[in-house]
């Protein structure tokens, strides 16, 4: 069998580049020759760990090449990668440890959760990338590991909440990857002589997939950074002609607010890449009037995530709209029958195409829930078609939150808040945050007897969930709105709770 798998790419890539730099970190560059040296030998390392065809290897740290390394290298052996988020607590690292069912668990630095605490009682095998990974591929010398892998092989799996409030892994084959890379070279014009800063987590689908492998296949350079800060942004921006940015809003709104933003020089940069939540047309228009091309994406995980994007041409005259489906992929805007809405008329947004996910990891309801039983992709929000076809994001129909990037599903919280003691009906809702775009409010009634205490709650769902989605605030009311049959009414809330909250702070 011919070996069409992403682990590949260093090899391939090699073959035709190996002295080209491909990943810049710390200082440090790493060409393509050294990418190919050093993904066979990881691969062979993790063999030796007992790592094999289908297996899952998680990954838990900041930003580093480790991730990308250890990426091909499972890719390679035919296993699949699971990328954790740093911001998430031990308990919900644990879950999907056990979840996945991973076999290895390799992890560098800055994750909130202890990476051996979360481990501990699993049967799993852990890397530490500051303390023993360089010394295990110095030893893992000999022949190939790597074995022919297909583009219907999993490649990856990434957990997302859902509106139950269960993570569920999407499984994201070496296909899904490939095609939503074509895509992203299709249609965003990446060049060979790319230089590709990324500041955002490449644990999440849109720093990984839209930007860095994109950039690795074509054969540019990926300047990857630990986090994401102004200064340091203009100053790299200028340092290495960075050519393209990828940034969620947010970043991209800090970015213009900053005090070195009116004397940066971005000339330099061809694309500025932004979505994950809905991009204000004010923020386009600031960029534009500098005179920068800006590029809106919208996806999800599930795509791989690319489905629409506004390109540079139109981020002008379409500012405010999500764009076009990506060429090899489609894009429907369709009522609850599943057919397609009239012109101004609000509808769900589905996605099928080759990027689209083969389903949820061991969750075959979900997974026929989401696909609608025939690969169209539910994607839970609503959108209008204007008359040449460009789809604009009006809403979400699913309850969630983004909050700097991160999503927030309120059904999560809600179940940790349910735990405490004194809560005996909660609801959390999104409030609007100028830091964060959105931030969650817990609305709460409490049982008999129990006293308000705001800080005591928050304390408590800070100790069991991710820094980024414990509610910055929490209000005591008596009851909560429900519909006839139950069901809390949280529009209800957010127009009685929802004005908007100040400060915070967000790790
Ligand atoms: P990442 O997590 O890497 O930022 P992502 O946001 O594309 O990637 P998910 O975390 O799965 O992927 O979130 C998908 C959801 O984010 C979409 O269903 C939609 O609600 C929202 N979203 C993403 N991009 C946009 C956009 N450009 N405009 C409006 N909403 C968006």
């Amino acid at each position: 069998m011919r070996d069409e798998g992403v682990g590949s790419w260093p090899r391939r890539r090699a073959r035709k580049t190996p002295n080209r730099v491909a990943i810049v970190h710390d200082g440090r560059a790493m060409t393509y020759g050294e990418l190919d040296e050093r993904v066979s030998r990881l691969a062979r390392a993790l063999r030796g760990l007992g790592v094999g065809r289908g297996d899952r290897v998680a990954y838990l740290g900041e930003n580093h090449p480790a991730l990308l390394e250890t990426l091909f290298a499972a890719g390679t052996l035919g296993a699949v990668f699971v990328p954790l988020n740093t911001r998430l607590s031990g308990a919900e690292i644990g879950y999907m440890l056990a979840d996945s069912g991973s076999s290895v668990l390799v992890h560098g630095a800055g994750s909130q959760a202890d990476p051996a605490e979360a481990a501990a009682a699993l049967p799993l095998r852990t890397v530490d990338v500051h303390d023993g990974y360089e010394a295990m591929l110095a030893r893992a010398v000999g022949g190939s590991a790597g074995e022919p892998v297909s583009l219907e092989d999993p490649l990856i799996m990434m957990y997302t909440s859902g509106t139950t409030g269960t993570p569920k892994g999407a499984v994201l084959t070496h296909g899904n990857i490939t095609w939503n890379s074509v895509n992203v070279l299709v249609d965003v014009d990446l060049a060979a002589d790319e230089v590709t800063l990324v500041m955002a987590p490449l644990f999440h689908t849109a720093a990984l997939n839209m930007t860095c492998l994109p950039t690795l296949l074509k054969g540019g350079r990926v300047l990857i950074e630990r986090g994401f800060e102004t200064g340091r942004t203009f100053e790299l921006v200028e340092r290495h002609a960075v050519t393209m940015l990828f940034g969620v809003p947010a970043m991209f709104a800090a970015l213009a607010a900053a005090p070195g933003w009116p004397d940066a020089d971005l000339s330099s940069v061809r694309n500025l890449l932004c979505g994950g939540s809905p991009v204000p047309e004010s923020l386009i228009r600031v960029y534009l009037a500098r005179g920068l091309s800006f590029v809106q994406g919208y996806g999800m995980t599930e795509a791989s995530p690319g489905a629409l994007l506004l390109d540079r041409e139109m981020s002008g005259p379409k500012a405010g709209s999500a764009g076009v489906p990506h060429f090899f992929t489609d894009v429907r805007v369709v009522r609850p029958d599943g057919t397609e809405v009239g012109q101004g008329e609000r509808g769900e947004v589905v996605v099928r195409g080759p990027n689209v996910m083969s389903g949820y990891w061991r969750r075959p309801d979900d997974t026929e829930a989401a696909l609608m039983g025939d690969g169209w992709f539910r994607s839970g929000d609503i959108a209008v078609v204007d008359p040449d076809g460009y789809v604009s994001i009006v809403d979400r129909a699913k309850d969630m939150i983004i909050s700097g990037g991160e999503n927030i599903y309120p059904a999560e919280v809600e179940n940790v808040l349910y735990g405490h003691p004194d809560v005996a009906e909660c609801a959390v809702i999104g409030v609007p945050h100028d830091r964060w775009g959105e931030v969650g409010k817990a609305i709460v009634v409490l049982r008999p007897g129990a006293v308000p205490d705001e800080a005591a709650l928050l304390a408590f769902a800070a100790g069991l969930l991710g820094r980024y989605k414990v509610p910055k605030s929490a209000v005591f009311v008596t009851a909560l709105p429900r519909n006839a049959s139950g069901k809390i009414i949280k529009s209800r809330l957010r127009a009685h709770h929802g004005h908007p909250a100040q400060g915070g702070s967000q790790a």
